[in-house]
C-alpha cells in the first residue's frame, strides 16, 4: 500500500525564493498543458508530450524532466475529469521523481530548481526518520501556510485481510466525534471547546484584517488543525486495533452526506467537521488495511432517526442530540449508539468515497468553479 511521509524543509532566503519560483511556474506550465490536453481531448503522456513538450521547455525554461512531471501531472488530472479544463493554483504541487530529488542521508534533500539543484535541509521527526527508507524518491513538494513540505510516496505493508466475525459501526458526530456500536464514544469537547473559546478572538482579528492579525489567525488555524489531525490519529488507531482484537470488521457512513445529516450552526463549522470527518475515515482505512481489518461503506440515510431494535423509522424517535427514544416500541438508547448499531447492520453499498487515496487528501487539480481550498 502507497502512502505519504510529510517531511518539513527547511530552506535558507535564496532557497526559499528558488522553490516558490519553480512551483510557480511548474504550474503555470500545467495550466498551458492542460489547455491543449483540454482542447484535444488528450488523456495519453505519451500523445501529449509530442504537442506540448518543445514548446513548454521553450516558453518556461524547465528542465526535461520537470516538463515530463508537468505533463503527467495535467494527464492524471484530466483522466480524473475530462468534463472540465483542469486549473491550477500558483502554488500546487510540484511533482518529484528520482531524477529530480535525492536524499543526502537524513538530513537533506537535493531538489531540481530554476536555479539548478539546490541542498535544502529537511526535519524529521522519529516515525519519519523509521519509515524513510521505505521511500523510492518519488515525491511531491508543497507549501502549506508558508512551509515547505516533501510529501514522500512510502511503500506500507500490509497484512491480508481477516474474514470479519460480525462488524463494528462507527457514527461520526460533532459532540461526540465518534461512537461505535458497542457504545464506546470519542469525545469531541476538547476541541470544540478550544474552538468556542477562540471564536470571538477569531472574529475581532479577522474584522482587524491587519497583517499580523492575519497572521495570528493562521496561526490558530494550523493549531487547530494539528489538534484534530492528532485526535483523528489516535481515534483511528484506537477502533482499528479494537476491531482487530475482536476479529471483527468496521463499517462506516458513505460520508456525502455526512453535512445534510449533522446539525450544525455555523458553516465555517461544517466546513471544519466535513474535512475533519473526511481525514478521520482516511485514517481508518489505511490503518485497517495495514492491519488486514475489513471497512465496509454504508447508506447513512436516516441512520440516527430509525429503531435499531425494531427498525421503526420516525423523526421523532430522536428526542434530543444525546437521546433515542422509539415511538414505536419504547426502546430507549443513547442516540449516536443507536444510529452506530445501525451502521454495523447495514449492507456494504460497496464504493467507497473515501478508499485511501495515496495523497493523503492533497488534490492536484482544482477545477474551475471549486474555490480553491486549502494546501495545494
Ligand atoms: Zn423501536
Amino acid at each position: 500500500m502507497k502512502t505519504t511521509l510529510q517531511i518539513k524543509l527547511i530552506p535558507d532566503d535564496t532557497q526559499r525564493k528558488a522553490l516558490e519560483d519553480t512551483m510557480r511556474v511548474f504550474n503555470a506550465a500545467c495550466d498551458v498543458i492542460a489547455d491543449v490536453a483540454f482542447r484535444e481531448q488528450c488523456a495519453s503522456k505519451f500523445v501529449l508530450q509530442k504537442l506540448v513538450y518543445a514548446h513548454v521547455r521553450k516558453q518556461f525554461g524547465l528542465s526535461a524532466q520537470l516538463t515530463i512531471r508537468a505533463i503527467a501531472k495535467v494527464v492524471d488530472a484530466y483522466k480524473r475529469d475530462k468534463s472540465k479544463q483542469c486549473v491550477f493554483k500558483p502554488t500546487g504541487a510540484v511533482v518529484y521523481d528520482q531524477r529530480i530529488l535525492s536524499f543526502k542521508g537524513l538530513e537533506a534533500a537535493s531538489i531540481l530548481t530554476l536555479q539548478g539543484r539546490l541542498t535544502v535541509a529537511m526535519h524529521m521527526g522519529d516515525y519519519q526518520r523509521l519509515q524513510f527508507g521505505r521511500g523510492h524518491g518519488q515525491a511531491d513538494l508543497v507549501r502549506v501556510d508558508g512551509v515547505f513540505y516533501l510529501l514522500l510516496v512510502i511503500e506500507t505493508p500490509t497484512a491480508p485481510p481477516i474474514d470479519p466475525n460480525g462488524f463494528i459501526g462507527v457514527d461520526l458526530g460533532i459532540v461526540q466525534i465518534a461512537c461505535d456500536s458497542d457504545g464506546e464514544a470519542f469525545s469531541g469537547e476538547t476541541v470544540e471547546n478550544t474552538r468556542r473559546r477562540d471564536h470571538a478572538l477569531r472574529q475581532s482579528l479577522q474584522a482587524c484584517g491587519s497583517r499580523s492579525a492575519r497572521r495570528h489567525l493562521q496561526r490558530i488555524r494550523r493549531n487547530e488543525a494539528r489538534f484534530r489531525r492528532n485526535q483523528n490519529h489516535v481515534l483511528s488507531k484506537t477502533l482499528v486495533a479494537k476491531a482487530k482484537d475482536t476479529g471483527r470488521g468496521i463499517k462506516l457512513e458513505q460520508l456525502k452526506h455526512i453535512r445534510e445529516r449533522t446539525t450544525v450552526r455555523k458553516s465555517d463549522r461544517a466546513k471544519h467537521s466535513g474535512w475533519s470527518f473526511f481525514q478521520l475515515q482516511s485514517f481508518i482505512a489505511y490503518k485497517a488495511k495495514r492491519e488486514g481489518v475489513v471497512v465496509q461503506y454504508v447508506d447513512p440515510r436516516n441512520t440516527s432517526r430509525q429503531c435499531a431494535a425494531c427498525g421503526h423509522l420516525d423523526k421523532a424517535n430522536r428526542k434530543s442530540q444525546s437521546r433515542f427514544q422509539c415511538v414505536s416500541c419504547g426502546h430507549v438508547a443513547n442516540a449516536d449508539q443507536n444510529a452506530a448499531i445501525n451502521i454495523a447492520a447495514r449492507a456494504n453499498v460497496n464504493s467507497p468515497r473515501v478508499a485511501h487515496d495515496d495523497n493523503n487528501g492533497w488534490f492536484e487539480c482544482s477545477h474551475k468553479p471549486r474555490p480553491l481550498g486549502r494546501g495545494n
